[in-house]
């Protein structure tokens, strides 16, 4: 470190000392969850940031032309960094050659104004507007992906606030009787007030996007608690747990639960390997998740056992539903495994009786769905006599 830094550097130090901080913790939750790649441009962006501050507080070079450069690459990084990282997650992206340009663009008009034609103004300005102009687009492409997540709008708006911001200081600046050598501007108040509203948004934003981040390693959580990943349906425990929120709701009613087992499926493991079960139990759980509407809940609760609950339906539509879903699957082709493989599946359907409990409804459907095994399987059962309804006399298409 050079010999020159005074006790006011050390205490500007503290703003590369904290966005290092947040640095570290974005990589964190990215090393958590690293599905979350977004999260890693963030790290890197404010990592950039950290250099940039670094250099530009210690005169890192201390000739001040090459320090100006140096330190605004940094920036100009931290800034792409950031816009890289709030599209990405909004699955959106920067080509390439669009950072190479916007990058070479500035960079050049840094190294003009600093070596062809110095002006510390527009510096300022290149810096401040284009970063304001990169969030300002960050946050405009951003909203329509909010998904009306109050995480996400919040940070919809602090990416409005900063970006703006960025239009409101540069032009204060003109307003200042500024020296033309950055060492002695550095010790105006205007520098200061620049330095410390910069640091207050750029904590502000960081805590934001740190919420964010772990909001977003949160829901993965969940999801992975949640949902059986082979199958992309929910466990057991969810499905109960969701469940029990439609029962509670009479504006679910009437309401039907369909019961699934795949016939003979310990056959298929037997004969053609546990890989194709899986590519079987896969295709069903896709039959059943391309058939339900929002309000549907869908599970795999077993082995090769699917459950269905179907709010605002009555045993005669249940019934039609599950027909359907048995026929898809009996016509589903497995050429991949066997050409000749043909998969059946039997169901029990079961209405809930208000006051019940769901347990009570569950056992009732598995009880008629090894009533359709007993009688042959492939096949559905329901309880309105506790035998096979005739499927052409219901019209089924
Ligand atoms: P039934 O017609 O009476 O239902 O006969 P089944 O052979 O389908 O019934 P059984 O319950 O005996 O067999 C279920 C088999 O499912 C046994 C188990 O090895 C297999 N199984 C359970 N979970 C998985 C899984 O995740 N993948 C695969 N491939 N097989 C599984
Ligand atoms: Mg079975
Ligand atoms: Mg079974």
């Amino acid at each position: 470190m050079p010999a020159h830094i005074t006790p006011n550097q050390l205490i500007q130090f503290i703003i590369p000392g904290i966005t290092l901080v947040f640095s570290l913790s974005f990589a964190c939750a990215w090393a958590y969850d690293k599905r979350l790649r977004y999260l890693l441009f963030l790290a890197a962006s404010f990592f950039a940031f950290a250099l940039g501050s670094t250099v530009q507080i210690a005169h890192l070079p201390d000739e001040w032309r090459s320090n100006a450069l140096i330190s605004a690459s940094f920036y100009v990084a931290s800034t792409q960094l950031l816009a890289e990282s709030i599209l990405r997650r909004a699955a959106l992206h920067f080509r390439v050659t669009t950072h190479a340009l916007i990058f070479t663009l500035l960079m050049g008009g840094m190294y003009y104004f600093s070596y062809v034609a110095s002006n510390l103004l527009v510096r300022i300005y290149i810096l401040n507007l284009s970063a304001g102009l990169l969030m300002l687009f960050c946050a405009v492409r951003f909203r329509k992906r909010c998904n009306g997540r109050t995480i996400n709008h919040i940070l919809f708006w602090v990416l409005l606030i900063c970006g703006a911001s960025f239009f409101i200081r540069t032009p204060l600046t003109v307003a200042q009787p500024l020296p033309h050598s950055s060492a002695p501007f550095a010790q105006t108040l205007f520098w200061v007030l620049l330095q410390l509203s910069l640091a207050l948004m750029g904590a502000v934003l960081g805590i934001v996007l740190l919420a964010v981040a772990m909001s977003d390693v949160i829901d993965r959580l969940v999801l992975e608690r949640d949902f059986d990943s082979l199958t992309e349906t929910l466990n057991r425990r969810a499905f109960e747990r969701l469940a029990l929120h439609r029962v509670a709701d009479r504006k679910s009613y009437p309401l039907a639960l369909l019961a699934f087992d795949i016939d003979n499926f310990k056959s298929i493991n037997d004969r053609y390997g546990h890989a194709a079960g899986d590519a079987v139990l896969r295709e069903f759980g896709a039959i059943l998740r391309a058939a339900v509407r929002e309000k549907d809940v869908v599970g795999r609760i077993g082995g090769e056992e699917f459950l269905l609950l179907l709010p605002g339906t009555d045993g005669e539509f249940a019934y039609r539903i599950a027909e359907r879903l048995r026929t898809v699957l009996e016509s589903s082709r497995f050429d991949e495994i066997d050409a000749t493989l043909r998969v059946t599946t039997s169901a029990g359907i079961a209405r809930y009786r208000p006051g019940e409990d769901v347990a009570a409804m569950l056992a009732r459907a598995d009880h008629l769905l090894y009533a359709a095994k007993r009688a042959g399987r492939n096949r559905v059962v329901t309880e309105s006599s506790g035998q096979t309804l005739d499927a052409s006399a219901l019209d089924i298409a």
